[in-house]
Order: structure tokens, then C-alpha cells, then sequence
């Protein structure tokens, strides 16, 4: 059976019923590519890689299509937790035993991601929110002390002393649940509204000459022609930047980049009650595999991600789903209800790190592992240098090579739910 995640879990063209959705202001809609075009470099996706990609190289003075299959910001970019964390997905630990001769390098890409996404909000003027500050919450001893000696270990070998480690008593004062043993804060990291920042930078793409189709779902890439049902696009370049929905457009990429679902709710607001939960409007992040995540909105309601879900499909009740775990963080939010839940699709690979590809004349970036807010605006721009001439750091992030799913695209899905099951086994057994 193929899933088409394009098409399972959303009604075609609109955003899902998410409180972003509900808080920005749409764009007028895009309209869908008809007849042929030609440019320098197409662009197939408009999340913040596609996005980012497109406004660096239209200011660049190149011309660039941007075909998407529903609307800017349809995807991951327009529904994630919105945390801007530090580093790359995998620490300085693992990059340095894996990749000893890049990881400096890979450590100040990141930096430079953190600070392109303040950049670009600021230059474009986008209402997205931004505020400093991402907490990481220990469940065991164990990690607790590896945070302490990781913070100590960033500012002595990184120069970043940025993140505070804190006790059990810190996390506790700052993120109102007991169930913790320790922590870190780094406020040189970050939270956004995420959809507003994916709407402002596809503003900023338009304004810079990005010509933008929605409604405009890529086909097929045959060398340089990429085609839509009603149309097609000749360009020198093109840039697949579809992440968790790539399907079989390619399949060699699609059979190292799995697809897997995320989900998060909102509470009504929480007034007076919200400095319980959270002391300082920062985000947190927990230590569980299948990790639980949340902030507080502008408004003052608790945005909590997290929950198992295995398959392609959403689940009926994403509520029930996520308020399993907020419940065990905050007990005392039992009587709080929740007025929205939506769920994502963001892609992973098997080693977490992103898996950037080029093969002649086509780009791709993709598989964040849930670390693609700083690192796919990031990805943008480190593709557009490539298209230009400079591939040097495009390919010091290709330095580790992201291996295929065992079995290929066919058996992602059980193979997904095995390990799915195992590390969230893993996770309640406390190993
Ligand atoms: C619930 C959830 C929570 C997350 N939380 C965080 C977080 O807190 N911090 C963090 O850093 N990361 C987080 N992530 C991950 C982050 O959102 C992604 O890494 C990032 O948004 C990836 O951006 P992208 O542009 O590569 O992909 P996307 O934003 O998914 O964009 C891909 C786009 O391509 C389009 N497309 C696909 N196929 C075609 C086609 N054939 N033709 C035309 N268009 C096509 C899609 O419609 C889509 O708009 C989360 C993800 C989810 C789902």
C-alpha cells in the first residue's frame, strides 16, 4: 500500500487546525503553476529549507520558481514545538568520535543557524515571537550529571557558556513538576511561532522576485524539467526540499530519510496559573527518546508536544494522545482542557544528522530528526552557496553519510514501529 502523506492526515490546501493557524495571517494564496517556465533554479517544497533556499538565491540575483503542493509553510515548518535548540541534533560528543575533522565545523554551522533565523526575522520584520531561552529536563541522575559536564565541556572546548547547569531544585523552580533530577538552560537558544516565521520568509522570497505557486504538487524530476500535472519548469538547478513528504520522487534519498508523525496540543489559557508551569517564558525539552517538549503561547496556554503514535495515519484522539504525557509531567493541569491538537510529519534519518545530497544539478536536504527549525533555514542557505559555486559547507555537512533504512522504502514502516515501540519501552523502563 503507498501512503501518501501529502494527502493522508490534512484536507487538501489548507492549514491544519492548529492554534499557529489559528494566530497568523495567511497569505494571499499563491496561484498554481500553468504551462511551462524556465528559471535558474527550481526549488520543490516550501518549508523553511525550500524557503530559505529560494529568498537566498533570489537576492542573489538568480531566478527562482518555488513549487508547493499545498501552501507556504503546509508542513513541518508551519507546525513544530517552534524550539530553536543549540548545536546539531547529535552533541559534540558523538560529532567529534564520528566526523573528528568537522566537528568544529558542524558545531559553528549551528551557531550560524541560531543566528541567521534572529537575523531574518529582524531584516524582514517578522512577527514571529521570537524569545530567548530553551531549558533541557532530566528525567534520571545519570543525564542530569551528563548535562552539568556537557555545559562545562561547551564553554571550555566551544567558548559557549551560554547554558546554565541547574540542580533538581533549579529545574524544579523553573519548570513547576518535580519530576526531574536536573537539567540545563541555554538562552543562547531559542522559541518561535513557527508558522509566522515559515509566512514571513516566503514574504520575504516574493519581495526579493521568488516566483511562488501553490497548489502546484511536483510529479516528476527528469534532469533538469520538473513537471506539476498542468505545468513544468526547465531550470540549470533544482533543489528538492520536500523533507518528511519526498516519497518516491527520489527514491535513493527516500530510502535514508524516513517519514514519522509528531503531535502537540494547546490548552485554553492558563492566566495566573501559566507561572506554575513556567517561571521564565522559555521552552523545555525532556530527555525521553520519544520526546515530550512544550512553552508557553503568547497568550498564555501551554503548547505541549509529545506521544507515541506508530503508522502514517494521525490518530482519531491526538488530545488523548498528547495529554497522556503532559498530564504526567503537570498533574495538576488535569482539569485544563484543550482546545487544539494537530499533528506534523517531519522526517528522520538513522543516524539523526540531516542527509544533504547532490547529484549534478539537483540538491536536497532533509531529515532534521526533529532538529530543523535553526538547521533547514541553515540548509537554505548553505544550498543556495552550493548552487552559486561554493559547495565547501554543503559538503562538510554531507560528511556523514546517512545509511538507508534497512529493507528501503518497502519496509520503513514496519521496521519504524519496532524501534518506535522499543525506545518507548526503553523510555518507561527508565534505561
Ligand atoms: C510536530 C513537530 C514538532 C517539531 N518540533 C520541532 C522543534 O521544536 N524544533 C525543531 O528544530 N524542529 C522541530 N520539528 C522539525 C522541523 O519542523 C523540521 O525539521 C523543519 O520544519 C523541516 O523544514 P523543511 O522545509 O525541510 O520541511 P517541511 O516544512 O515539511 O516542508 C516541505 C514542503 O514540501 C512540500 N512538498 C512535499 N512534496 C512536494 C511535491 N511533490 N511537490 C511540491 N511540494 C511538495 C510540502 O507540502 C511542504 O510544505 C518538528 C516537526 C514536527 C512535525
Amino acid at each position: 500500500m503507498t501512503m501518501d502523506l501529502l494527502t493522508a492526515n490534512d484536507r487538501p490546501g489548507r492549514y491544519p487546525a492548529s492554534w499557529y493557524a489559528e494566530t497568523a495571517t495567511p497569505l494571499a494564496p499563491f496561484a498554481p503553476l500553468k504551462g511551462a517556465q524556465r528559471a535558474d533554479v527550481c526549488i520543490v517544497g516550501a518549508g523553511y529549507t525550500g524557503l530559505s533556499a529560494a529568498l537566498h538565491l533570489a537576492q542573489a540575483g538568480l531566478s527562482v520558481t518555488l513549487l508547493e503542493a499545498q501552501r507556504v509553510g503546509f508542513g513541518a515548518s508551519g507546525r513544530n514545538g517552534g524550539q530553536v535548540g543549540s548545536g546539531q541534533r547529535q552533541d559534540q560528543d558523538w560529532l567529534e568520535r564520528q566526523a573528528p575533522g568537522a566537528a568544529r565545523t558542524l558545531w559553528d554551522i549551528a551557531q550560524e543557524a541560531k543566528a541567521l533565523v534572529q537575523d531574518l526575522i529582524a531584516e524582514h520584520h517578522i512577527d514571529a515571537a521570537w524569545r530567548p531561552g530553551v531549558a533541557h529536563a532530566c528525567h534520571g541522575a545519570r543525564s542530569a550529571a551528563h548535562a552539568r559536564a556537557y555545559a562545562e565541556r561547551l564553554a571550555r572546548d566551544y567558548g559557549y557558556d551560554a547554558v546554565q547547569p541547574l540542580d533538581r531544585a533549579g529545574i524544579g523552580a523553573l519548570i513547576g513538576s518535580g519530576s526531574f533530577a536536573g537539567g540545563d538552560l541555554d538562552m543562547g537558544a531559542g522559541h518561535l511561532h513557527p508558522l509566522r516565521f515559515a509566512l514571513g520568509l516566503a514574504r520575504a522570497a516574493q519581495g526579493a522576485g521568488v516566483r511562488i505557486h501553490e497548489r502546484s504538487r511536483v510529479v516528476a524530476v527528469e534532469g533538469g524539467l520538473v513537471r506539476t500535472e498542468d505545468g513544468e519548469v526547465a531550470a540549470d538547478h533544482v533543489i528538492l526540499a520536500c523533507n518528511g513528504y519526498l516519497g518516491r520522487l527520489h527514491p535513493d534519498i527516500a530510502a535514508r530519510v524516513m517519514p514519522i508523525n509528531n503531535f502537540i496540543v494547546a490548552t485554553e489559557p492558563l492566566g495566573n496559573r501559566a507561572d506554575d508551569i513556567l517561571s521564565r517564558d522559555i521552552a523545555v525539552a525532556d530527555d525521553r527518546f520519544v520526546v515530550n517538549y512544550w512553552r508557553l503561547s503568547e497568550d498564555r496556554r501551554l503548547l505541549f508536544g509529545g506521544g507515541e503514535s506508530y503508522g502514517y495515519r494521525f490518530p482519531r484522539d491526538i488530545a488523548a494522545l498528547v495529554r497522556r504525557p503532559m498530564l504526567s509531567i503537570y498533574p495538576q493541569l488535569a482539569d485544563v482542557k484543550i482546545t487544539h491538537a494537530w499533528g506534523g510529519t517531519l522526517a528522520i534519518t538513522l543516524n539523526r544528522m540531516p542527509c544533504f545530497h547532490r547529484d549534478g544539478g539537483i540538491y536536497t536536504a532533509s531529515g532534521y530528526s526533529g532538529h530543523g527549525v535553526a538547521m533547514a533555514t541553515m540548509a537554505g542557505r548553505i544550498i543556495a552557496a552550493a548552487v552559486q559555486g561554493d559547495a565547501s559547507r554543503f559538503d562538510t555537512m554531507a560528511t556523514l553519510p546517512t545509511r538507508a533504512f534497512p529493507g528501503g522504502g518497502a519496509l520503513r514502516t514496519p521496521l519504524l514501529a519496532l524501534a518506535m515501540t522499543w525506545y518507548g519501552l526503553r523510555d518507561r523502563l527508565g534505561l
